[in-house]
């Protein structure tokens, strides 16, 4: 008995919401701090908008995916909307991850999320993570074991054999790629980092675009 009052009180005393347009995100265990960051992120994907080219216009479009994958042209209104629709609860967990996506939208975020990546990072992870929640999941399949490139962002993971390589081009890395590249042909942060995350995310495709 005790315990339903206790989960009565939980849901009612603690229980936040993020709530951005028409969307409402079950917020679990998140500090006000959190919140805060949270919230700086999408701000900070909503306020994304494509300006003058930075790279060659032959070259953005034969290699632009992103209106093929979202649906719509690069602008960060809509792809906000686009990840929050993915996401129903947020829930923060001690795991060994930054971002893990389970039962297809409830996202669990550890203190790696919000304190050893940049901006940059957690914006590309949530439409990754997004991405996680359509269809099947699109789950990763093992890279090759003779797979060359190795993790920068976390260097103690050898890559060969592990679960993080797509078989397909539609898969929650095509989708992080999509984004890092509009931000790469944009010069929207630094350009040329976002060009090697940018590569090193088409790595994990196995499948390359036709
Ligand atoms: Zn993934």
């Amino acid at each position: 008995m005790a315990g339903v009052v206790l989960a009565g009180l939980a849901s009612t005393g603690w229980g936040a919401d993020l709530s951005r347009g028409p969307h409402k995100i079950e917020l679990v265990d998140i500090s006000d701090e959190q919140r805060r960051i949270l919230d700086q992120t999408f701000d900070q994907m909503k306020a994304l908008q494509p300006a003058q080219l930075g790279i060659d216009g032959r070259l953005y479009r034969r290699l632009t995916r992103f209106e093929t994958l979202f649906g719509k042209p690069f602008n960060g209104a809509d792809l906000e909307q686009w990840v929050l629709a993915r996401f129903r609860k947020i829930l923060y967990g001690n795991i060994a991850l930054a971002a893990i996506n389970q039962n297809q939208g409830d996202l669990i975020v550890s203190d790696l999320f919000f304190h050893d990546i940049s901006p940059l990072e957690r914006l590309y992870l949530l439409v990754h993570e997004a991405r996680h929640s359509d269809d099947d999941g699109y789950p990763h399949v093992r890279c090759p074991k003779d797979f060359p490139f190795v993790s920068a962002a976390q260097p103690r993971q050898a890559l060969d054999q592990a679960l993080a390589c797509d078989a397909t081009t539609d898969g929650a890395y095509a989708f992080q790629a999509a984004l890092l590249f509009e931000l790469f042909a944009y010069g929207l942060f630094d350009q040329k980092n976002v060009g090697l995350i940018y590569n090193s995310t088409v790595a994990r495709i196995l499948r390359p675009t036709k």
